[in-house]
């Protein structure tokens, strides 16, 4: 990068934080793109003139709400409720809802800005928003759930629309919750519209689209792995969470001949030298889904198992990392630990799971790494063709769907490597991701003129 390319980076970057006082995740998820984006459109000046990635990275808008909500000893509870239409160049805003007590502002809009790359990405007509609460599901009775979801609902309608903005799940945000959603919003509304995808599949939903950011992460590591005239055959795994994504990276892992070593959730990690074969995987998804524990349980049922308490598992021996659970769960004395123990790759099934001092590590050690918005980027993909099923009144069946996931991860992965590609047999995939995600949407945004 010239130096002239340096200083524009520091003076945007402290335009950004700046305009963002304390939003240190929003200002890290921009620094991200930024460095990549600025050597790229050094000398198109098109770019520059429009001012497009100071525009990109400034939210079309910010809607902040109250949620009021009654829990069952008849307190009256209050949250705050927001949605963050990031940007709707390519198509309309689009992107997950959080309930999390850890949700705020800077989380949203870099979740926002960050999905705007994401389903640039996938190819699908797909603008970038995130929305969510500050609300706690967790120890919340079903009744519980259903009144937030129903009060969130009914401020969150007058902002989307299958032609505006069409949220879907994240965080603490399942089938239970979109179930909810859905049903005040048809409620409230008298149209049944495609308005939110992850939606049952008696009601609109889309076959694969449980499996399809967890599956989609693997085919994405088989892609880069491919790529080396490597496979997932006979590696090992450490993967954080067990969540949506985390459990069903775990089941595609082992399907392709891998050995899943370790799962975690909030409390700590466990670490199954064995593997965690398919029964094993069976007992954490009714556990998790069903009877709603906690991991550490696994170490009582499992023998040779072993629960770490408050810790990552980032320091098991192991050839492949999978963060699965959230952002900012892999720091540098993480990755540090994967890459002396010989791990040769890092993909991303959570949005930003590792800080920016852990990318640098994984650069200079030039092991694969896939970041989120690349690899798990097949979950709002199979999100967007829920749209187009809900458009046309059709469904699709398992097979053509899980034949489009491969194809689409394939098609990312290509992308990756166009704008990723260092000339030494070194893909830079957090690059050619930012890149190619970028190109897309600012081409798409000349074309508009100065709005
Ligand atoms: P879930 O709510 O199903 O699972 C989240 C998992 O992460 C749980 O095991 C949870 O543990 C753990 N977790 C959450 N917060 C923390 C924390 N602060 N520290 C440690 N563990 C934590 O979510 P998903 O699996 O759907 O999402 C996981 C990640 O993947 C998120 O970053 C999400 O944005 C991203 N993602 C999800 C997509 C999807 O299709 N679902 C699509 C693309 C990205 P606990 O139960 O203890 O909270």
């Amino acid at each position: 990068m010239a130096v002239s390319d340096h200083a524009d980076l520091e003076r945007f970057m402290e335009g950004v934080k700046k305009r963002n006082p304390g939003q240190s995740e929003f200002i890290q998820a921009v620094q991200e793109v930024a460095q990549d984006v600025f050597d790229f459109i050094e000398d198109k000046e098109e770019y520059h003139e429009a001012q497009i990635l100071r525009r990109i990275a400034e939210p079309d808008r910010v809607v902040s709400f109250r949620v009021c909500w009654e829990d069952d000893n008849h307190n009256i509870r209050v949250q705050r409720g927001w949605r963050v239409q990031n940007n709707n160049a390519i198509g309309p805003y689009k992107g997950g809802i959080r309930f999390h007590s850890s949700v705020n502002e800077s989380v949203l809009k870099f979740l926002a800005f960050e999905q705007t790359f994401k389903n640039s990405l996938t190819g699908l007509p797909m603008g970038g928003g995130k929305g969510g609460s500050n609300f706690n599901p967790k120890g919340k009775s079903d009744s519980e759930i259903m009144r937030f979801c129903q009060s969130f609902m009914t401020e969150l309608y007058r902002h989307i629309g299958p032609d505006i903005d069409v949220p879907a799940g994240d965080i603490g945000v399942g089938s239970r919750e979109i179930g909810f959603m859905f049903g005040q919003y048809k409620r409230i509304t008298n149209r049944w519209e495609g308005v939110l995808t992850g939606k049952g599949i008696e009601y609109g939903g889309s076959k694969m689209r449980p499996e399809a950011t967890g599956y989609g992460a693997v085919y994405f590591l088989c892609n880069m792995l491919a790529h080396k005239d490597d496979s997932i055959e006979g590696k090992t795994a450490a993967i954080s969470g067990s969540g949506n994504v985390a459990l069903h990276a775990a089941e595609k892992f082992r399907e392709l001949g891998g050995k899943v070593l370790t799962l975690s959730d909030s409390d700590g990690f466990i670490h199954d030298p064995d593997g965690i074969d398919e029964d094993k995987l069976a007992w954490v998804k009714d556990l998790k889904l069903n009877r709603r524990g906690r991991i550490s349980e696994y170490a009582d049922e499992f023998s040779g198992a072993e629960f770490h308490e408050g810790k990552r598992p980032w320091h098991v021996d192991v050839d492949c990392a999978l963060p699965c659970a959230t952002q900012n769960e892999l720091e540098e004395e993480g990755a540090k630990a994967l890459v002396d123990n010989g791990c040769i790759a890092v993909v991303e099934g959570a949005n930003m799971p590792t800080t920016l001092e852990g990318v640098k590590i994984f650069h200079e050690a030039r092991i694969l790494y896939g970041p989120g918005k690349a690899a798990n980027a097949g979950g709002v993909a199979i999100s967007g063709l829920e749209m187009s099923q809900n458009a046309e009144r059709i469904s699709w069946n398992h097979d053509r769907l899980h034949d489009m996931l491969t194809d689409l991860m394939e098609g990312i992965h290509e992308k990756c490597v166009t704008y990723g590609d260092q000339g030494d047999g070194y893909v830079d995939y957090v690059k050619g991701a930012n890149i190619a995600g970028f190109k897309k949407v600012a081409d798409a945004m000349l074309a508009f003129g100065v709005v």
